[in-house]
């Protein structure tokens, strides 16, 4: 079964998905809101989604979980594809 990439929103592509959902996720403030910010087009606005991850209590869960899953794409824990790149040269 594949793991689940974001909290279940029902109808929603993860939804159709299924799978595992780690606990953290349960917890994800954007479980309650509009996925597709966290997936904006390319070129699109990451705003309104690293606004909700400011207010998200499992942010560094978040974050830890996309860098060591090498999540491409999206905001995961505030943090944008290129942003999740930088951190990572800069750690290595
Ligand atoms: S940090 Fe952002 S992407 Fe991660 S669970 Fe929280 S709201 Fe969702």
């Amino acid at each position: 079964m594949p793991e689940q990439r974001r909290p279940v929103v029902p109808g929603s592509v993860a939804d159709l998905l299924g799978g595992v959902v780690p606990e953290w996720q349960e917890r994800a403030l954007c479980s309650q809101t509009d996925p597709d910010a966290f997936f904006p087009e390319k070129g699109g606005s990451t705003r309104e989604a690293k606004r909700i991850c400011a207010r998200c209590e499992v942010k560094a869960e978040c974050l830890e979980y996309a860098l060591g899953h090498e999540e491409r794409f999206g905001i995961w824990g505030g943090l944008s594809e290129r942003e999740r790149r930088k951190l990572k040269r800069r750690a290595a």
